[in-house]
């Protein structure tokens, strides 16, 4: 049976990706050696992470004075790396959710940290508008789109200290003004290439300005001034990443995805909103257009398990909520088709028809 792969991460890459990625585990480039026998330093892996890195500023618009890097460790390292590498006293953070809460954990390692604004008293169902920013703050954290709670902050901030964002969940999935930021950091495995690969994009200037030492490893410059390969690199989830940015650039890059995007969100939406049996669970203002979240409203609760199963006979998969929203959420990433998305509407439709 057709599978609709609405996993939040790992989670779908574009079939193309998958495919290229095969032929070059089997036979890369027609050396006759698969990708995963060879040595990084090789040309051939070098134009991959090449290609990879000029389609990343490309595709991204990213301006001068801004590095690209890739580095193992996860979103999770990065927690620990930015204030590593930029917290000098204090630095102010956003907490919009699990992951938010768990990058300001670890900056608290490394100096004051001020918690802005919390939106916990709701379960994270909306992103706090109203606070204000230290301006002695080195920098001001925000997890952009709140993968587990289905909100996104999906306007680019102005603040006047540097501004560094958690973009695990919604890098590439529409146009970002990059300039705004002084670093955005993100797991790859969301939206871009297979787990193992974590990229960075930081402007050059913010470095050098913290007075404790940082171990080579866990310093920005150490990866900026070797191209990536200062150690091994994640060679496979860099060349998936590449093959996943040329099928980007091919669809007219993130401008084009955004359209996409919003157009899966919306028909998605309107069904929960029309549907008698459903609810979203975040406030409307800040839904995320990747990670779609919604519950059986309170009176027909006991459905739950039964539409999950029905949903999972029609071949849904990986529309089980987080354990802290409970229900249902749909990722939506860029690699998820439309077709997927009209697929869970029509599960929904029907299953209301008949309960
Ligand atoms: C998945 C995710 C993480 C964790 O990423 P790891 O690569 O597993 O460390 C962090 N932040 C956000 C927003 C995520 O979606």
């Amino acid at each position: 049976m057709k599978k609709y792969n609405f996993n939040a991460g790992p989670s779908i890459l574009p079939r193309v990706a998958i495919e290229e990625t095969a032929k070059a585990v089997l036979d890369f480039n027609g050396i006759g050696l698969s990708i995963l026998e060879i040595s990084h330093r090789t040309k051939d892996f070098e134009n991959v992470l090449n290609e990879a890195v000029s389609l990343f500023k490309e595709i991204l618009s990213i301006p001068e004075g801004y590095s690209v890097v890739f580095l193992g460790g996860g979103a999770s390292l990065q927690f620990c790396m930015v204030p590593f590498n930029l917290l000098n006293k204090k630095a102010a953070y956003l907490n919009t959710g699990t992951w938010a809460n768990k990058a300001l954990k670890e900056a608290k390692y490394f100096g004051e940290v001020v918690e802005v604004a919390s939106s916990k008293d709701k379960n994270y169902c909306y992103i706090p508008k109203e606070y204000s920013i230290p301006q002695d703050a080195d920098y001001f954290h925000i997890t952009t789109n709140n993968t587990i709670f289905g909100t996104e902050i999906r306007k680019d901030l102005d603040v006047n200290i540097p501004l560094v964002a958690d973009m695990s969940s919604d890098i590439f999935s529409r146009p970002v003004d990059i300039s705004k930021y002084a670093l955005i950091y993100g797991g790859a495995q969301k939206n871009l290439a297979p787990a193992g690969l974590t990229f960075v994009i930081v402007k050059d200037e913010i470095l050098g300005k913290v007075e404790r030492s940082i171990p080579t490893m866990l310093n920005y410059k150490t990866h900026i001034e070797n191209n990536s390969m200062f150690n091994t690199p994640p060679v496979l989830p860099i060349y998936t990443a590449m093959q996943t940015l040329r099928w980007l650039k091919n669809l007219g890059g993130v401008a084009a995805m955004e359209k996409i995007n919003l157009e899966k969100a919306k028909l998605l939406y309107d069904e929960i909103d029309r549907n008698r049996l459903f609810v979203g669970t975040a406030n409307t203002e800040d839904r995320s257009i990747m990670n779609i979240c919604f519950v059986m409203k309170e009176e027909y609760k006991d459905l739950e398990e039964s539409f999950m199963n029905y949903a999972k006979s029609q071949g849904m998969v990986g529309i089980k909520g987080h354990r802290s929203v409970g229900g249902f959420r749909a990722s939506c990433y860029n690699a998820l088709p439309l077709e997927s998305v009209q697929a869970l509407v029509d599960c929904m439709r029907s299953f209301e028809k008949n309960n």
